[in-house]
């Protein structure tokens, strides 16, 4: 007889809310192993005995066979006197919440689900709200921790008989799956007038809005982290009226199909696509409109990509599948507000957009956007990190010694907090531009310590005192509050995603940033180096010309860099740009720039992007921050060859990019009659070689070669993938964004890992 022994084994990652419990008392009763398992804090904890040989086994079966979802960071076990268990179960989880676990995301519904729902004679068919438990909601339902029904909002809501035999029942697939719900006990569905008035339930309710879709009008749906605005997205009358009611001119809406082959009918689909389309996060993804796409022109104005995604609700799949037709689904919101979950909420700010509600009654405990996702250079890269990833930690290479915030920037907010090892950045915030986006900066913060179970007291924000970010920072209690410059923190976000420590040059574009110097800067080389960096280059100076809302008006760009090429009056020149401006414009520009009137100094090279968009007459007025470039980027032929070379200079501090030279070769294509798809392609390609240039300079003087690629500019897929190529060619390692955004989302993550190395530091 092999002699008995008993382990106890402490899990710990991403373990709750993810099936690990079941799967655990699947793989002991399957070795005829006795015990139990629970959710304690810190993860999950196995206490267990059998045989030495099969506990073994059945250690390293957990370990290295963990459920779809689950992450693990750590597996701690030590040996304990065997107690003669005679079963094994699953224990409910102790109320100890000194060193709170990890949040779980939420799932898209699984296949199993998906034909559950559609089978005639399963008890949950056409039923909203099913789940199991590999799939469901998560985050958005949970208030507390360890992850069970009681902590999240479906703690309403009674299990009928049979659901609470199915989640008992190790053997049933529903075995603990926390928002378990059939038609009996779940929530239900409601159809509501914009005066709350209920106009149809359960599936009346649905095919209510489904009639409602087809016949061209706009329903706010209630999702998973907030309301969606849907619409026919075939329709061009139906997408101009809400592009209308939502006061939202060029930006582009996000689509939503039944399936992959949908999309495919819409787009251009590779596999690396296809798979991103379909994984559980289902974000929205980026693809290439084909030829004939019969999505209305208003969807993406202008735009040759599309967002697509698929649905990832029983919700969704229902109305999809009524539909038969791609829905427009976007953010409930109006302009740049963040998304509405608040059902009196919704009703409130949507009801001039919206026709009909369609709602439902079980609540929302977090927001949360839609991610938003593109294939870049053959791999996922994120423009929103929400929805599905949030709150998933990224891990780090060393532990920080104290709980650590960081606040974020002004655009495209997202705060991270770090636990010891591990950086959980927020799900999308937002444009911290109106009281209601602070309030969600606010309330996200203490909604995440609340989750993780920390207090930080060390504070990183950026160093701009303006931002509402850097007000939050400093007006919560704080042992230590850190100002990370804000490339800086582009660029250490970008190293900690690869988990790089030694040195990288930081290529750091975007459109605005606060120096040192106090200058706007945006077009940056960084040699970081731990918690310091230095600024090896930079594009040179030009008046940003009425300050920062040349954001909106490309063409005073233009002339900013015109005037610092061929002096303040440009009235000898003659561009078909001069025409842009309204009478007296320019005069008073002229003014402006002599005088250096509300004109801050600024290196962005998104205002470059800007610019040369206005002289190549591809665009002159931005009705969304980036509109100009993007336009740019998209007008430029792939084929062109040549380029505009930038004068560098080599001052006594930093190598400086000249702009003049670049602004002086596009004045004279432009004047020899060039195509803006020559001159926008010669300036990507000038960008590239001026990278290559300064990186191999830089490389000469410092033996730096690696290359992190980071900013907003680098959305951009023509200048990165064509920067990638030329880097690579010249034997550098390049690291692109993969976790987090290149754009400001990913901004607090390298704002918490500047403010970990600067504590190493100290
Ligand atoms: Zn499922
Ligand atoms: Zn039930
Ligand atoms: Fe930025």
């Amino acid at each position: 007889m092999a002699q008995v022994m008993r382990r106890r084994i402490v899990i710990e990652g991403l373990v709750q809310g993810v099936g690990f419990r079941p799967f655990v008392y699947r793989e002991a009763v399957r070795r005829g192993l006795h015990g139990h398992v629970r959710n304690v804090s810190a993860g999950v904890l196995i206490d267990v005995e059998g045989q030495a040989d099969v506990l073994r086994e059945f250690t390293r079966h957990i370990r290295t066979s963990p459920p779809l979802h689950a992450a693990i960071s750590s597996v701690r076990s030590e040996s304990a006197p065997p107690c003669a268990y005679t079963s094994f179960v699953i224990e409910e989880s102790a109320d100890e919440a000194e060193n709170a676990t990890l949040v779980s995301n939420d799932i898209a519904t699984c296949d199993d689900c998906v034909r559950e729902l559609f089978d005639p004679a399963d008890r949950r068919f056409g039923y909203p709200f099913l789940n199991c438990t590999a799939c469901g909601p998560r985050f958005t339902i949970q208030q507390g921790v360890p992850y069970d029904r009681a902590r999240t909002t479906m703690s309403g809501f009674a299990m009928c008989g049979t659901c609470r035999a199915e989640y008992e029942n190790p053997e049933d697939r529903r075995f603990h799956a926390q928002p378990i719900a059939c038609p009996e006990c779940g929530p239900s569905l409601r159809a509501t007038a914009t005066d709350m008035a209920e106009l149809a339930s359960e599936r009346t309710a649905l095919a209510l809005s489904v009639a409602e879709l087809l016949a061209g009008r706009i329903v706010a749906i209630k999702g998973l982290g907030g309301y969606h605005l849907a619409c026919d997205a075939t329709s061009p009358e139906a997408v101009g009226t809400l592009r209308n009611r939502k006061n939202r001119e060029t930006k582009p809406f996000a689509i939503m199909t039944a399936d992959v082959d949908a999309a495919c009918a819409l787009c251009e689909l590779g596999v690396e696509e296809a798979e991103l389309l379909a994984s559980s996060t289902r974000p929205i993804v980026l693809l290439r409109k084909r030829e004939n796409c019969p999505i209305a022109d208003d969807v993406a104005p202008g735009n040759p990509w599309l967002g697509v995604m698929l649905p990832y609700t029983p919700l969704h799949h229902l109305l999809l599948r009524a539909v038969g037709r791609p829905v427009v689904m976007t953010s409930g919101n109006r302009s740049d507000e963040p998304i509405a979950t608040d059902d009196a909420d919704a009703v409130d700010r949507l009801g001039r957009i919206a026709d009909v509600f369609l709602t439902h009654d079980r609540p929302i405990a977090v927001r949360c956007d839609d991610s938003v996702m593109r294939v870049q250079s053959g791999a996922p890269a994120f423009l929103r990190r929400s929805r599905g990833c949030a709150p998933l930690p990224i891990l780090m290479k060393s532990r920080a010694a104290s709980p650590v915030l960081g606040v974020g920037g002004h655009l495209k907010n997202t705060f991270c907090l770090v636990r010891e090892d591990q950086a959980f950045v927020s799900q999308h915030i937002g444009d911290l531009e109106n009281l209601h986006a602070y309030a969600a900066l606010l309330d996200g913060i203490d909604q995440f310590s609340k989750l993780l179970g920390v207090a930080p007291r060390v504070i990183a924000h950026d160093l701009h005192p303006d931002y509402l970010s850097t007000r939050a920072a400093l007006g919560m209690p704080a042992t230590r509050r850190i100002a990370v410059q804000h490339h800086h923190a582009h660029v250490a976000a970008c190293a900690l995603e690869h988990g790089v420590s030694e040195p990288v040059l930081g290529v750091a574009f975007d459109g605005t940033g606060l120096g040192t110097d106090g200058a706007i800067w945006g077009g940056e080389f960084l040699l970081v180096e731990k918690h310091r960096f230095e600024r090896v280059a930079h594009l040179g100076y030009v008046p940003l010309l009425g300050g920062e809302g040349a954001v909106r008006h490309p063409a005073r760009m233009a002339a900013a860099h015109l005037m610092a090429v061929y002096g303040a009056d440009l009235r000898g020149l003659t561009l078909p740009l001069t025409d842009a401006f309204a009478r007296g414009e320019l005069e008073l520009l002229r003014q402006m720039y002599e005088r250096r009137l509300h004109s801050p100094h600024t290196s962005s090279m998104g205002r470059l992007f800007d610019a040369v968009s206005a002289l190549a007459g591809v665009c002159t007025v931005a009705r969304h921050e980036g509109e100009a470039a993007m336009a740019l980027e998209f007008a430029s032929d792939p084929a062109t060859t040549g380029s505009y070379g930038f004068d560098v200079s080599d001052t006594a501090d930093a190598l400086v990019l000249e702009p003049a030279s670049v602004i002086a070769a596009v004045v004279a294509d432009v004047a020899a009659g060039e195509p803006p798809s020559t001159i926008g392609a010669r300036f990507h390609n000038g960008l590239r070689d001026v990278i290559v240039d300064v990186a191999v300079r830089v490389r000469a003087r410092t033996g730096v070669g690696c290359v992190a690629l980071t900013g907003g500019v680098f959305q951009n897929v023509l200048l990165t993938e064509r920067a990638v190529a030329a880097l690579v060619a010249r034997g550098f390692k390049v690291l692109l964004h993969r976790r987090v955004p290149c754009n400001d989302g990913g901004l607090s993550l390298g704002q918490a890992a500047v403010a970990c190395a600067t504590m190493e530091m100290a």
